[in-house]
C-alpha cells in the first residue's frame, strides 16, 4: 500500500502538467497510467500558442513542424490566410509530448506508475482509496485526468446525462513525395469537408495526420467523409494509412468538477472548445489551475474545491459557454455559416487566431451582434 498527497489519473498533457506543478509547490504525487509510455494517443497535436507560451519549460524538441500561418477553407473558392509573429500552431506527436511533460514532472518528485489501470474508487474520513491494477493507492485526494471517457468520474459519482461527445477521426497518413511537398507547406482547416463540421491536414515530420471532426453531433457517416476529404486534398497515392477514431467533449460537465475529494480536469471535465475542438491548451491550463488551488489551500481539500471550482467558472467556463453558442450558429446552418465566411471570412479567421494566440477571449456580446448582422445580410440575399 502506497500514500501520496495527491494521486493524479492519466498523464495526458493535463494530468502531467497537474503533476508537473503540484511536485514544484511540494506535493508528494503519483501519476497512474495504464498504458506504457510513451503511448500513442488519438489526436491531431495542433498544439496551439495561447497552451505553448504558457508551458513552464521549452517543448521545441517534441515539435515536428510549426506554423506562423493557418489556411482556411470552405470549398474551392473561399480561402483566408492569417499570419503571426509567433507560432499559430506547433504541431507534436501526442506521444513524445505527453511523455516531456511526465518527464519534467519526474524531475521534480512526481512518481510514475504505469501498465496501472484504477478500478475502483472509495471516499475514506481520510482521503481516498485507490484499488488498481497493480494495487491499492491511498491519497487525501485525486485528480481524475483520464480522457474524454472517464471511468474515474464515474466511480466518483458524476452522470454522463449533460455530455456532448462528437466522434472525430485522425489518419496517419504517409504519401508520395510530390504530395508531401504540396501538403506539409501549410496547416489548413477546410469548413464543411464534413457536415456541420470541418476537416484538417495537419503535416508532421514525414507523414499528414489528416482527419474530420463532426462538432455538432454523431454522424454515421464520418468515415465516408474523411475518405471524401483525402480526394478532395489530392492525395494521388497512399504509401501507408494508420485509422483512428475516438471523442471529444464538447461540453463542460454541469455537475460540478469536484466531488468525493475528486477533481476533473481536461478531457474528464470537459474543457475541449466546441467551436474548435482544440483540447490540449485547456487540458494544461486545468491542470495548473488545480495544482494552484491545492497549493493556496495548503492541501486543505475542501478549500482547494472551493478555489479550483470559482477559478473554473470565471475563467474557462465562460469561454466554454460562449464557444458553445457560437458553435450551434456556425455549424447548425450551411447558409449562416457561408454568408458568414464570405461576408466577414477574413475578420472571423483573424478573430480566431486571435484566440488561438491567446491574444484574445471569446467576445461576450459577439452572438447578438452577430445574429443581427446575418439577419441584415439574409433578408437582403433572398
Ligand atoms: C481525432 C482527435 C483529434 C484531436 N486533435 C486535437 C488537436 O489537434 N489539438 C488539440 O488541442 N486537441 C485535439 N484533440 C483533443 C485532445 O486530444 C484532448 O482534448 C486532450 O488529449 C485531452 O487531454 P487529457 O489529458 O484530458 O486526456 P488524454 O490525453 O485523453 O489522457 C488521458 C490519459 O488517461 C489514461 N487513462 C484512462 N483511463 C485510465 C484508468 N482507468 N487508469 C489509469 N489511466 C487511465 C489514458 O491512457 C491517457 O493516457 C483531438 C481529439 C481527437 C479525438
Amino acid at each position: 500500500m502506497s500514500n501520496f498527497d495527491v494521486a493524479v489519473i492519466g498523464s495526458g498533457p493535463s494530468g502531467a502538467s497537474a503533476a508537473f506543478h503540484l511536485a514544484k509547490a511540494g506535493f508528494k504525487t503519483v501519476v497512474l497510467e495504464k498504458e506504457t509510455l510513451p503511448r500513442y494517443k488519438v489526436c491531431g497535436g495542433g498544439f496551439v500558442y495561447r497552451g505553448r507560451k504558457e508551458m513552464p519549460f521549452d517543448i521545441s524538441e517534441t515539435v515536428d513542424l510549426e506554423f506562423n500561418k493557418v489556411d482556411i477553407y470552405m470549398g474551392k473558392k473561399l480561402h483566408f490566410v492569417t499570419e503571426r509573429a509567433q507560432p499559430i500552431v506547433s504541431l507534436v506527436m501526442r506521444d513524445t509530448f505527453d511523455n516531456l511533460i511526465i518527464k519534467k514532472g519526474q524531475e521534480l518528485g512526481v512518481e510514475l506508475i504505469q501498465n496501472c489501470k484504477v478500478t475502483s474508487l472509495t471516499k475514506k474520513e481520510e482521503g481516498v482509496v485507490l484499488e488498481t491494477s497493480q494495487g491499492i493507492i491511498n491519497a487525501s485526494c485525486v485528480i481524475a485526468a483520464d480522457g474524454v471517457y472517464s471511468t474515474v468520474a464515474k466511480m466518483a459519482g458524476w452522470t454522463e446525462d449533460t455530455r456532448n461527445l462528437i466522434p472525430a477521426l485522425e489518419y496517419e497518413i504517409e504519401v508520395n513525395a510530390a504530395d508531401f511537398e504540396r501538403l506539409s507547406k501549410e496547416i489548413r482547416f477546410d469548413i464543411d469537408a464534413i457536415p456541420a463540421g470541418y476537416g484538417w491536414c495537419f503535416p508532421k515530420k514525414n507523414h499528414l495526420s489528416i482527419g474530420v471532426g463532426a462538432i455538432l453531433k454523431e454522424d454515421k457517416k464520418i468515415k465516408e467523409y474523411c475518405a471524401d476529404y483525402i480526394k478532395f486534398l489530392g492525395i494521388e497515392e497512399i504509401v501507408s494509412i494508420e485509422k483512428h477514431g475516438y471523442k471529444i467533449p464538447v461540453t463542460p460537465r454541469l455537475d460540478g468538477f469536484v466531488k468525493n475529494n475528486v477533481f476533473l480536469i481536461g478531457d474528464a471535465a470537459g474543457f475541449a472548445d466546441p467551436l474548435t475542438a482544440e483540447g490540449i491548451s485547456n487540458a494544461i491550463y486545468s491542470g495548473k489551475l488545480v495544482a494552484n488551488a491545492l497549493s493556496e489551500s495548503k492541501g486543505d481539500v475542501d478549500k482547494a474545491a472551493k478555489i479550483y471550482t470559482d477559478i473554473i467558472e470565471d475563467t474557462i467556463m465562460p469561454e466554454l459557454l460562449t464557444s458553445m453558442k457560437l458553435a450551434k450558429l456556425f455549424y447548425g446552418s450551411k447558409l449562416v455559416r457561408k454568408t458568414l465566411l464570405k461576408r466577414y471570412g477574413q475578420r472571423f479567421s483573424e478573430a480566431m487566431t486571435d484566440i488561438f494566440m491567446g491574444e484574445k477571449l471569446y467576445p461576450k456580446d459577439v452572438m447578438e451582434a452577430l445574429k443581427e448582422k446575418l439577419k441584415e445580410k439574409m433578408t437582403l440575399t433572398k
